[in-house]
């Protein structure tokens, strides 16, 4: 049986990580998608569990040479992509694939696997909200959180690109529900 992919995206500080982390600890079918980035590792984060944490050279090469899936500059000279070799190593393994990742990435991997795939937006209560997410998450400088919510206000216009909106505004109930999105999609046949 063909594994299924399961996109999570949504602005940065809506909250999907937790909520693919949440789902990880539930689904036993299911495996992260570890993206490649150039982007500093952060000091509670894992090479290889996290990220793969390239340099910018080695990044560019992976580029040159055809190795990703999708790749996006998220930010300025921040580069984040999905590496094929990881999509096949979990597909072979007979997971469901979890990925978090950014707006324009999701609708390339959707684009990718248009019949197995679902691609779930992570809405928050507000914009205004978000940014207050954002503010408090003090792993950015102040220059990085500028360029964070320019961006993520731009992504918020976007859910409707996607097969299911997911509202973050009480966590235990988003859990909640993104569990029930899963089981359903899990369970359907395609
Ligand atoms: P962060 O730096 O906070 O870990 O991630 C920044 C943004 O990059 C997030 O929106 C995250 O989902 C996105 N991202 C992570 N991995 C990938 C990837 O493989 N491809 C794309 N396009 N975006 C990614």
């Amino acid at each position: 049986m063909q594994g299924k992919l399961i996109i999570f995206t949504a602005p940065s500080g809506a909250g999907k990580t937790t909520i693919v982390r949440h789902l990880l600890t539930v689904f036993d079918s299911l495996a992260f998608s570890v993206s490649a980035t150039n982007r500093p590792k952060r000091e509670h984060e894992t090479h290889g569990k996290d990220y793969y944490f390239l340099s910018t050279a080695e990044f560019r090469e992976r580029v040159k040479n055809g190795e990703f899936v999708e790749w996006e500059e998220v930010y300025d000279n921040q580069y984040y992509g999905t590496l094929k070799t990881e999509v096949e190593r979990l597909l072979s393994l007979g997971k469901n694939i979890i990925f978090d990742i950014d707006v324009k990435g999701a609708t390339n991997i959707k684009r990718e696997y248009p019949d197995n795939s679902l691609a779930v937006f992570v809405k928050p209560p507000s914009p205004e909200i978000l940014f207050e997410r954002l503010r408090n998450r003090k792993t950015e400088s102040e220059e990085s959180l500028r360029k964070r919510i320019t961006r993520a206000a731009r992504e918020l216009e976007y859910e409707e690109s996607f097969d299911a909106v997911l509202l973050n505004d009480v966590l235990e109930e988003t859990l909640k529900n993104a569990e029930l999105l899963l089981k359903k999609y899990l369970t359907e046949t395609i």
